[in-house]
Parts: structure tokens; C-alpha cells; sequence
């Protein structure tokens, strides 16, 4: 099949961790006889040099002509860089803004996935982590509480602010058909998490998802309430595969599922709309401390390029091919410095691009 991939390289590690992630993605089209062609675009710090802003309508357009897009990290040394001396509306991160908007994507999806080789760097309980946790969470990304209507005002010498959580049923249909689709590529089992013992947007929430079920008996559904699913997320973290949620929720959430997995150089994550376009990128940003010293870890981008093959080209088996490289390396000893341990052999950025590209 024949892809074309816009590839957003960024600034600081971007561009050396997207280096490996494009050395597998040619790997992968080599040996399952694929055509992946690629167009690289600049966003961020590197395109404010360039144009003055980091993301360009030009730019956008390319993105959006494209199949698929693969994201580095943008930014630089918020305290120390002239990236943020200018008008924020054309600061690196408005860029991020920009292009999620202009791709139209509704749902975030960030893995969560204990690997047992680095079950050290998990936070909890020694037997939570040796049960092990594989779950993604997938959260609504333009609704909710953060676009909602809101003010500031003051009334009789009161100052009062009031944000409004509104979702409608048409924002919740789409995303829970996401949700279910995503489940029945996994384990097929979805939780829906709310609070719809209070909130009327989360009982609206719970009725959606509950019709939508209907379309996929192959998957079981329940429902979590957010302050439970908080907890249940550090108690028994392997109950979860498919967790769906509002934007609030799933922001605080997905930090909270990262965390237990205790390493950021390891975390992939997807943007998707209606389309099969999606937008990939490492959950991580964009580590200027460590840039252009060949030491930081590509495997979050790599793992981001392997959901792109899954969820936008339906290469499910060239996905899984990535996936049990990025294992085969870890099982093997080899580890960049941010998940080194004793015993372990440590590579760089590259190294750890090509142990995996020859794993493919
Ligand atoms: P960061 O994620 O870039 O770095 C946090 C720490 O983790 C640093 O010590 C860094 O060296 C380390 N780290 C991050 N990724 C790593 C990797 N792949 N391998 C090894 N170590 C890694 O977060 P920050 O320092 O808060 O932000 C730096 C810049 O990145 C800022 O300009 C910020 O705005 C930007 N940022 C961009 C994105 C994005 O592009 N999506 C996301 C977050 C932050």
C-alpha cells in the first residue's frame, strides 16, 4: 500500500528521535512491501526562524493533504529562548494549537503500558507492577469544560468566574465510536468514566455510550466514575484496557496512567478525527537539555509511528512487527540513558533506532 507521511521533526530531540522513527517506518515498508513517501514540515521554534510564526497556513495545508502526520516535539528553553519574546498567538506551542485544530481531532489517545524490563521505574506496589498494566486512555480533545462558555466578573464588589462543561450528544457519539473501534483492535474491553452522579453532561455521556454499545456486542462496556477510576488507576491499574473520557477528566487521567509507568521516554500518543488522518507524537516534549547530544530516546516516537501504521493505515500486523522490536530491545538489555539500569547495555538515540529497525 502507499502512504504519504508529513513529517514534523520540530525542535530540540525532534528531529533525531523522528530520524529513527522514519529508519523503522522504511523498514517496515521494505519487508511487508509497502510505498511510504515523506514530506518534512517545519513547526515550532525552527519555523518562527524561518516565517516568524510556528506554524504557517502553507504548512497546515501540507499536513492536512497528507495521510498521516508524525509530530517530534516543539519548543525550546521556555526561560532562555527568543521563541518566547514574541507575540504568543506565534510562540512554539500555538503551533501544537493550530495544527490539532486545523486537523479537526477530537480524540487523544495515550497508551499506557508497563514493560516488565522496566517495572523498576513503576512507582507503585512491587506486585501491581509485577501484574503489569496495558491500557490506552482516550480522551475528548474539543468539548467540554475547556471550550465551554466562560467569565469573569464582579458583582457587588464579589469577583466570581464561571467555566461551563456543555457537550453535546453528537460529540459524545463520535468519540465513543472511536473509543469502541480502538477496543475492538485490543482486548475489547471498554470503561467509560464520568460523574454522573452529579453532572448532567456525564449522565447525557453515560446514555451515548450505553446506545453506541449496542453497535459492538463484541465488547464489553461498563462505566467508572472519575473519582473511583482515580484511584482504581494506582490500585489495579490491569483491570483497565479502553478507558473513555470528557477533556477534563481525560487530561488528569492520562497524566495520572503515564506517571505508573515511570518512564517519558517511552510514551507514544495519537490525535484522530473523523478521517483516517491522524496526528502522532511522543507524549513528551521537546527535552532541549539533552537535544543534538545522541542520547535521547526515540522509542515513544517509534512507538507513535507504529500506532500510525495501526490506527490510520490499518497495518495492524506491521504495527504489532514495531511493537515486538521495541520488546525484543528491552528484553535484550540495551537502554538509552533515561531508562539505563544495572546490568543493561546503554546506547544512543541512533543506536537504539537501528537495534529496533533490525528487530523489524
Ligand atoms: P520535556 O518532556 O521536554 O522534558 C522533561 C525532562 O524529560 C527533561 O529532563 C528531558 O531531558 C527528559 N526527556 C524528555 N523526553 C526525553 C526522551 N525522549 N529521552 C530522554 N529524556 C527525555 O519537558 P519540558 O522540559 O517541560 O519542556 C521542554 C520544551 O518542550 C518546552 O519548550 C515545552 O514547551 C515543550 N513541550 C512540547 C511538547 C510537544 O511538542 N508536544 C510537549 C511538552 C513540552
Amino acid at each position: 500500500m502507499k502512504f504519504h507521511i508529513a513529517l514534523i521533526p520540530g525542535d530540540g530531540i525532534g528531529p533525531e528521535i523522528v530520524e529513527e522513527a522514519k529508519k523503522v517506518l522504511d523498514r517496515v515498508a521494505e519487508k511487508y512491501h509497502h510505498e511510504f513517501t515523506y514530506e518534512k514540515l517545519l513547526m515550532g521554534g525552527c519555523s518562527i526562524d524561518a516565517y516568524g510564526t510556528s506554524l504557517t497556513d502553507e504548512t497546515l495545508n501540507r499536513a492536512k493533504a497528507a495521510d498521516s502526520v508524525l509530530l517530534g516535539a516543539v519548543g525550546g528553553d521556555v526561560g532562555n529562548s527568543r521563541w518566547y519574546d514574541i507575540d504568543p498567538k506565534d510562540r512554539p506551542e500555538a503551533g501544537l494549537l493550530k495544527i490539532r485544530k486545523g486537523l479537526e481531532l477530537f480524540a487523544n489517545i495515550r497508551p499506557a503500558y508497563l514493560y516488565k524490563e522496566l517495572k523498576d521505574a513503576c512507582p507503585l506496589r512491587e506486585s501491581i507492577a509485577e501484574a503489569g498494566f496495558d491500557m490506552v486512555i482516550m480522551r475528548e480533545l474539543t468539548g467540554g469544560l475547556y471550550f465551554g462558555e466562560r467569565k469573569t466578573e464582579e458583582i457587588n464588589g464579589v469577583r466570581k468566574a464561571t467555566d461551563t462543561l456543555v457537550y453535546d450528544e453528537n460529540e459524545i457519539r463520535r468519540i465513543a465510536v472511536k473509543g469502541f473501534e480502538i477496543a475492538r483492535k485490543r482486548k475489547k474491553h471498554l470503561i467509560s468514566v464520568d460523574k454522573a452522579n452529579v453532572l448532567d453532561s456525564s449522565r447525557l455521556w453515560r446514555t451515548v455510550v450505553d446506545e453506541v454499545a449496542k453497535e459492538y456486542p463484541d465488547v464489553t462496556v461498563s462505566h467508572m466514575l472519575v473519582d473511583n477510576c482515580a484511584m482504581q488507576l494506582v490500585k489495579d491499574p490491569a483491570q483497565f484496557d479502553v478507558v473513555l473520557t470528557e477533556n477534563m477528566f481525560g487530561d488528569i487521567l492520562s497524566d495520572e496512567a503515564s506517571m505508573i509507568t515511570g518512564s517519558i521516554g517511552m510514551l507514544s500518543s495519537a490525535s484522530l478525527g473523523a478521517t483516517k488522518l491522524g496526528l502522532y507524537e511522543p507524549s513528551h516534549g521537546s527535552a532541549p537539555d539533552i537535544a543534538g547530544q545522541n542520547i535521547a530516546n526515540p522509542i515513544a516516537t517509534i512507538l507513535s509511528a507504529a500506532m500510525m501504521l495501526r490506527y490510520s493505515f490499518d497495518l495492524d500486523e506491521e504495527a504489532r512487527a514495531v511493537e515486538d522490536a521495541v520488546q525484543k530491545v528491552l528484553t535484550e538489555g540495551y537502554r538509552t540513558v533515561d531508562i539505563m539500569a544495572e546490568g543493561c547495555t546503554r546506547v544512543g538515540t541512533k543506536e537504539m533506532g537501528d537495534l529496533i529497525t533490525e528487530r523489524i
